[in-house]
C-alpha cells in the first residue's frame, strides 16, 4: 500500500465561477488562480503524486507555462491517475476536506463525491468530501483550502 497527501489554498476572484471538485458550485465568488483554480483536484492531485512518489503539482504544470492557464483541473487528476496505475496501484479510498466559510458545501458533497468517484475510476463508498468552516479565522472569506489523503492498494486486488 501507498499513501499520499495534498494540500492547497486559493484566494477568491469574484471574476470567475466556482470549481471544487471538478463541478461547478453556485457562488457569487471564484478562486483567483492559474489553471481553474480547483482547490479540491489540486489537493487530490498532490496527494496521487506524492502516494507514486512523483514530482508535485507545480512541479508537473508550472504557473509559468501559458498552456496550462485555466486548464480544466481533471487533466491533472487524469495525469495523476495514469502514474497510479503505470505503478500497478488503483485507489482504495480517499479522504479529502474542503476548508470554507462560504459558500457552504453541505448540499454539493454528494455531486463532488461523485465526481471525484468518476475521476478516479471508484466506487462513492471509496471517496469521502467533509466541508468545513472557519469559524471566521484564515482563510475564512477570503479564500478555500483543501486537504486529500488518499490510499493506493496493488491494481487487481480485491478490497
Ligand atoms: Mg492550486
Amino acid at each position: 500500500m501507498r499513501i499520499g497527501i495534498g494540500y492547497d489554498i486559493h484566494r477568491f476572484d469574484g471574476r470567475r465561477p466556482l470549481k471544487v471538485g471538478g463541478i461547478r458550485i453556485p457562488s457569487a465568488r471564484g478562486l483567483a488562480g492559474h489553471s481553474d483554480a480547483d482547490v479540491l483536484l489540486h489537493a487530490l492531485a498532490d496527494a496521487l503524486f506524492g502516494a507514486v512518489g512523483a514530482p508535485d503539482l507545480g512541479e508537473q504544470f508550472p504557473s509559468s507555462q501559458a498552456r496550462w492557464r485555466n486548464a480544466d483541473s481533471r487533466r491533472f487528476i487524469e495525469a495523476a491517475m495514469r502514474r497510479v496505475r503505470r505503478g500497478g496501484w488503483t485507489v482504495g479510498n480517499v479522504d479529502a476536506t474542503v476548508i470554507a466559510d462560504a459558500p457552504r458545501l453541505t448540499g454539493q458533497k454528494r455531486r463532488i463525491v461523485a465526481s471525484i468517484s468518476r475521476l478516479l475510476g471508484v466506487a462513492t463508498g471509496c471517496v469521502s468530501v467533509k466541508a468545513k468552516t472557519t469559524e471566521g479565522f484564515a482563510p475564512g472569506k477570503a479564500g478555500m483550502a483543501a486537504q486529500a489523503v488518499v490510499l493506493l492498494v496493488p491494481r487487481g486486488r480485491t478490497r
